[in-house]
């Protein structure tokens, strides 16, 4: 596993859309693990694939305190979403910085797993956020663009 540099905002990798993964190989599995670590080793709660660099359809996310709980998502699509969240969210590649952003409050993803298996998982709250945030990156979409009001400053151990 290697740390991999994570694209800052500004970068026009971060404003290209993202392409299907047809076979997981190798090199694969060596950026999912490369990305858990990356996301990891910053303190965040998900990253995708183009924030290094890479513009394929695969997102990491864990939202959990304790990070034991690495979910992996290849070519996620959302396919239901509920309800509305309004609240504060940042992104790696725009540290020390956070916005208020309007998020649904559950979403259902669909994805595939290492295996290319399919599965569906839901999320409320920070999940759907962090679903919603990353998957947002793999159509070039950084949450900036979404942000109610201004971005603001914030502690770098709260980003
Ligand atoms: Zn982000």
């Amino acid at each position: 596993m290697a740390l991999r540099r994570i694209r800052r905002l500004g970068d026009p990798v971060l404003q290209k859309v993202s392409k299907p993964v047809t076979e997981v190989n190798h090199k694969i599995v060596d950026l999912v693990h490369d990305m858990l670590e990356t996301m990891y080793t910053a303190n965040g709660v998900g990253l995708a694939a183009p924030q290094v660099g890479v513009l394929k359809r695969i997102v990491v996310v864990d939202v959990t305190p304790e990070g034991n709980q690495p979910i992996v998502m290849i070519n996620p699509e959302i396919i239901a979403a509920e309800g509305s969240q309004t609240g504060d969210e940042g992104c790696l590649s725009v540290p020390g910085m956070a916005g208020t952003v309007t998020r649904p409050n559950e979403v259902t993803v669909r994805a595939y797993d290492l295996s290319m298996k399919p599965f569906e998982i839901k999320g409320t709250e920070l999940l759907a956020r962090a679903f919603c945030h990353e998957i947002d990156h793999l159509d070039g979409i950084v949450y900036v663009e979404k942000v109610e009001g201004r971005l603001h400053e914030v502690n770098a151990e709260e980003s």
